[in-house]
């Protein structure tokens, strides 16, 4: 597939390429080109371009089209999910919402932009009696969306069409591994009215064409979801022109099990949380802190649950385990694995890589609160390191003991823990009787700490950071 700069399909101006493969079957899908530094300047003199004119539409022109390209993805919502999960792995149960969210997305954004009404401010500071001053949200400009690998097409438009509502011209940079559906999915929105200079696609190497992205004068803010580590280098580069910067990051979220869980519930939300996208979710529960006297129970039955577990094609509908994005990825869980095993953990369960890609779902004992899984380090597949506790102050303390905070799931009959545990947690929001991997999509979504910087991701919030405020001051416009 070629790249989408200026309304047109095009090679890289040097015609280097980049494979993109099946993540199930390592087989080739397509190539996308390795965008050059002028493929990349051209993407942004064009967007300089699209910048004015759509930011010039009135808002119910832009929202009609973004509801358009809403009307386009679910009408294409078999093709969208068929390519998805061919291109990484995800199960087909799971790339249909996926795609469908999506949809929902652009709806909601064109819903709510159509409605972010400006203030009108007080004469609450004396003297300005005379005055009025009134905002309006304005378009900022350029905006960059540099994108992850694992729900490439729903976080993508949660930072794309959202900039696009408020007016602002969009340079897309996908995760290598999986571009493909992303660009289609733009290919429909120029169908429906998007002007191509408006919502681009530049792909390659995210380390060249990231960095070309974040240091540009032109472009006006960086909105980036992906892990800490590239996170911190997009802020260092951005910082350089003062861009606006939002970052997306990464996470290591608890599942608490108290005493008086519901075990059927703790073990079903547990299994599920973990397992949706073969574990690679930013808000999976990755450390499952279960108290002593619960402990035997449950992970007896999360490894009952997870000998019923179906793994292979993603295509397949039965499937419920698919693969993980690549050979690298796979591997890193295994190192990971390893690591805990030699800090002293045992692998009761699972343990082995199956083929290339996929990792078989791992039971952890024995993990304690210092070792690095239970602190630092993110685990993108299927593992469950179980973590004892004794007292509420030892759940919140080893949940806490970490640099991420982004969800957290609390399972337990006693509400009032439940809310005092919901307090007593650092991170940007708490499921109470469920994992922390929930995702609404008007939520604000994101975290504290290492997790995030700027505001959260979500229709009810995401408008306010793609927009200039600006301030109307009619001075003395009062005076007779
Ligand atoms: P990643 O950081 O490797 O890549 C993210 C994007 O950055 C990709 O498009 C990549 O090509 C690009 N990139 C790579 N090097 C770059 C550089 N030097 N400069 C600029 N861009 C560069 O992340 P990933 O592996 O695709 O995604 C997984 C990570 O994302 C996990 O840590 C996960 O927790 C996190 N994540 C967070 C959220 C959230 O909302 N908090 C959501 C999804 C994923």
């Amino acid at each position: 597939m070629k790249m989408l700069i200026n309304g047109k399909h095009v090679d890289a101006k040097d015609n280097a390429t980049v494979e993109v493969l099946n993540s199930a079957t390592q087989e080739l899908v397509d190539t996308v080109p390795v965008a050059t530094p002028e493929d990349v300047e051209e993407a942004i003199q064009a967007a300089l371009k699209g910048k004015k004119a759509w930011g010039a539409l009135p808002q119910y022109e832009r929202s009609a089209i973004l509801l358009k390209c809403a009307l386009a993805i679910e009408a294409n919502l078999e093709e969208l999910a068929l390519s998805l999960t061919t291109e990484m792995g995800k199960v087909i149960s799971e790339s249909t919402p996926e795609v469908a969210c999506c949809a929902q997305i652009f709806r909601g954004f064109a819903q709510m932009a159509s409605h972010l009404y400006g203030q009108t401010m007080s004469e609450f500071q004396p003297g300005s009696e005379t005055d009025i001053i009134f905002t309006k949200y304005e378009p900022m400009g350029i905006v960059a969306c540099i994108t992850p690998f694992n729900y490439p097409v729903e976080l993508c438009f949660h930072k794309a069409a959202a900039a696009m509502a408020m007016g602002n011209a969009v340079i897309i940079k996908p995760a290598t591994d999986n571009p493909l559906t992303i660009m289609r999915v733009v290919e429909l929105c120029w169908e429906a009215g998007i002007p191509g200079d408006v919502l681009q696609v530049v792909t390659g190497s995210g380390a060249k064409i990231g960095s070309l992205l974040a240091e540009d004068e032109n472009i006006d803010a960086i909105s980036f979801t992906g892990s800490t580590e590239i996170g911190i280098q997009v802020a260092q580069m951005a910082a350089k022109t003062l861009k606006h910067v939002t970052l997306e990051l990464g996470g290591n979220d608890p599942f608490i099990v108290f005493e008086d869980a519901d075990m059927e519930l703790a073990v079903a939300e547990a299994v599920s949380g973990r397992l949706k996208n073969a574990g690679q979710t930013c808000c999976s529960p990755k450390r499952f802190i279960v108290h002593s006297s619960v402990l035997d129970t449950f992970t007896e039955k999360v490894i009952e649950s997870l000998k019923k577990l179906k793994l292979g094609s993603p295509l397949c509908k039965e499937t419920e385990l698919g693969s993980l994005i690549n050979p690298e990825a796979t591997k890193q869980v295994a190192w990971q694995v390893e690591h805990t095993i030699a800090q002293g953990a045992k692998c009761i369960y699972g343990g082995k890589i199956v083929g290339e890609t996929y990792y078989e779902p791992t039971v952890l004992t024995g993990v304690t609160k210092e070792m690095d899984m239970a602190v630092e380090m993110e685990v993108f597949g299927p593992i469950f390191p179980i973590i004892s506790f004794e007292t509420f102050e030892e759940a919140i303390e080893i949940a806490n003991n970490t640099p991420y905070g982004l969800h957290a799931g609390v399972i337990t009959k006693d509400f009032s823990k439940a809310i005092r545990a919901a307090r007593a947690l650092e991170c940007g929001g708490v499921v109470i009787n469920g994992s922390g991997n929930y995702r609404n999509v008007d939520q604000p979504f994101g975290g504290t700490k290492m997790t995030g910087l700027g505001s959260r991701e979500g229709i009810s919030c995401t408008l306010q950071d793609m927009a200039n405020v600006k301030s109307y001051i009619l001075k003395n416009i009062m005076v007779e």
